[in-house]
């Protein structure tokens, strides 16, 4: 088997994705980039699998246009929203697409999250927008969600759930934690009536942060 530690590595942020409740069954993919792949390879879950029941041999290696190099299982129907913002994002290695409690509740709003948090800012990159509805699996979804991710590491998808990126599996992974919280805080503080924003300075320190790759450490 090729690429076996990073099929593990997706492995590994696929099941704890599942036993940390942010998926639910078969739902939600995991994607990294491949290091020193100039084809431009990268490993990704198989499509409507159970995490817990899957192996490293299970995960599948395509290349950007979508085609299986390597690996017995479907890849994810999902499989161009990766490629997509590998395309687009040399500073992404990691991709983490799930459906957890807050943030997909936010995605029915089709309310942006503002900067509200410092941790927000400087791991995500600022307000996190809400990319128009189109179903799983659609190109019009991908496009949608490419561009309101802009150059951020997260965003959430209208009606669907959320998307998280990083430099590493371990920031991406981060990321989808620090989303999920950001989401529940918004909530609770819609609940309050008092969301406030971030003054426009702390905004920039943040963002000044968040461009010099806070979030790459190891
Ligand atoms: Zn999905």
């Amino acid at each position: 088997m090729n690429w076996k530690s990073e099929k593990q590595i997706v492995l590994d942020a696929a099941q704890e994705l599942s036993r940390k409740g942010l998926v639910i069954g078969t739902m939600g993919n995991v994607s990294l980039r491949l290091p020193e792949s100039k084809d431009g390879l990268i490993a990704i879950t198989p499509s409507n699998r159970y995490y817990e029941s899957l192996t490293a041999e299970d995960i599948v290696i395509i290349n950007l246009s979508g085609d299986v190099v390597e690996g017995r299982l479907k890849p994810s129907s999902e499989k161009m929203l990766h490629t997509g913002i590998y395309k687009k994002r040399p500073d992404i290695n990691a991709i983490i697409h799930f459906h957890s409690l807050y943030s997909s509740t936010v995605a029915v709003s089709f309310k942006s999250i503002p900067p509200i948090l410092e941790d927000q800012v400087i791991c995500l990159g600022g307000e996190i927008r809400v990319s128009g509805y189109a179903f799983s699996g659609s190109i019009e979804l991908d496009d949608n969600v490419i561009e309101a991710l802009d150059d951020n590491k997260a965003v959430i998808l209208a009606n669907h759930g959320a998307l998280s990126a990083g430099y590493t599996m371990r920031e991406a992974f981060t990321n989808c934690e620090m989303l999920e919280k950001t989401a529940h805080v918004f909530i609770n503080a819609a609940l309050l009536d008092e969301v406030n924003r971030l003054s426009a300075a702390a905004i920039e320190k943040g963002r000044s942060l968040f461009n010099s790759g806070y979030g790459n450490s190891q």
